[in-house]
């Protein structure tokens, strides 16, 4: 049976509308070339692909799938339309199916099994096809009590809207010198908004393909997760993939101080000013075993030299 469906997934997969729009975004980019192109655009698409890179890896990912850390409603909300600004649907969405490629690592119940289903549709092909367009309300029913988190999963496109209308406006003013000179604007909106926009699913991603594929294991989690430098440089911390299989419980994936992860930092930061807490650590014994076994034997050594 999961042989069947492992062919079937490997056959080209039909667009739904959401694959359609997201195969549009990659084009559009290329009617920069019919507009003035600044420096300011450029940066601009820095800027938004790490910002929102930040968002995948910190609010989607670590907070709404993992709940590693906590924060208040209203801040909660202010997240969830920064995530949905990456074009990559609901927070609610997102969060529900990655929490079944965890509960399914590399089995025929994994959204996007690289191991199985093969490069194209583990990256892409699971996404742009009909199979996963609904939201999985009951693997996600500690955020879906929140009435505004279900609205805006389900608007999840207003985020987006909003943003492109404001970067054409913002490249007018920068370009320009101008609000209302749109034709100043649009350059920073095909290069600024959409190019950023379409890197950036490649980057998010690569954490459910090939993060199951190139790189180290430390840890003997069962499945082909993978820890990764330049990954993690690439997804702000997500490269330490072969980490966060073996404890999602921690905000950090990133174990020891070598392993950069810039969405720890800035989470670190937000704790600082009050607005998230409950940032979780790697307990010991989790950080320096190899596999569950040998986990809970160093724990019991360590609280019996406690208890003694
Ligand atoms: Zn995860
Ligand atoms: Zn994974």
């Amino acid at each position: 049976m999961s042989e069947e469906i492992a062919l079937e997934k490997r056959k080209p997969v039909k667009l739904s509308v959401g694959g359609t729009l997201f195969l549009i975004i990659h084009l559009l980019p290329i009617l920069a070339i019919w507009t003035d192109v600044t420096m300011f655009d450029w940066l601009l698409c820095l800027f938004f692909y790490y910002l929102r890179m930040f968002f995948v890896t910190g609010v989607y990912h670590r907070y709404f799938a993992h709940r590693t850390y906590k924060t208040s409603r209203w801040f909660q909300f202010l997240l969830a339309c920064g995530a949905q600004t990456t074009i990559q649907k609901g927070a609610l969405w997102w969060a529900a199916h990655h929490r079944g490629h965890h509960k399914h690592s590399d089995t025929p119940s994994d959204p996007h099994s690289m191991k199985l289903y093969g490069f194209w549709y583990s990256h892409v092909g699971w996404i742009i096809g009909p199979d996963y367009n609904e939201t999985h309300y009951d693997q996600i029913k500690d955020y879906a009590k929140y009435p505004e988190l279900v609205w805006i999963n389900k608007f999840h496109w207003i985020p987006p809207l909003i943003m492109g209308v404001a970067t054409v406006f913002i490249g007018a003013k920068v370009n320009s010198g101008d609000w209302l000179n749109f034709e100043a604007g649009w350059s920073t909106l095909y290069i600024g908004f959409f190019l950023s926009t379409a890197i950036l699913f490649h980057g998010t991603f690569s954490i459910n393909s090939i993060k199951h594929y190139f790189g180290t294991k430390r840890y003997d989690t069962g499945d082909e997760s993978k820890n990764n430098l330049i990954l993690a440089l690439v997804t702000m911390g997500e490269g330490w993939h072969n980490n966060h299989h073996y404890y999602p419980a921690a905000t950090r994936q990133g174990f020891f101080w070598w392993e950069v992860d810039f969405t720890y930092y800035i989470l670190k930061l937000l704790s600082f000013v009050g607005l998230v807490w409950d940032i979780q650590e790697v307990p010991d014994h989790i950080k320096h075993s190899k596999n569950i076994k040998e986990a809970m034997e160093l724990r019991r050594i360590s609280l019996e030299k406690k208890a003694a």
